[in-house]
């Protein structure tokens, strides 16, 4: 699947206890629970090591908050968690697989 710059290209982004909703400059809007996010996180630890698995450490979490988040350049949202975990960089471009139900390289939890 080719996305669009425009299609992976947040607009908006805004987050409440459940949700995180990205509007994308091609007009589509997503919506992600948290908790699905925070067990998706990409980052080495929660995949359990260098070439684990999406979600291999991450399973036993029941509840996610999201305290902030941060651009990383054009590609990638940074999200700080209630436990303080920041290490998790989210590309645009997995995020919209993920919303397209593509799965991206986020993997399943
Ligand atoms: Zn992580």
């Amino acid at each position: 699947m080719n996305l669009s710059l425009a299609a992976t290209t947040p607009d908006g982004i805004e987050f409440d206890e459940e949700f995180l909703r990205i509007r994308w400059k091609d007009g589509a809007e997503s919506e992600y629970s948290l908790l699905d996010l925070r067990k998706r996180c990409p980052c080495v630890v929660c995949k359990g090591g260098h070439g684990g698995k999406i979600g291999a450490a991450t399973g036993a979490i029941r509840e996610a908050k999201l305290l902030s988040f941060s651009k990383v350049g054009r590609y990638a949202l940074n999200l700080v968690w209630g436990d303080y975990h920041n290490t998790g960089i989210y590309s645009f471009d997995s995020l919209r697989l993920l919303w397209e139900g593509k799965e991206g390289d986020l993997g399943s939890p």
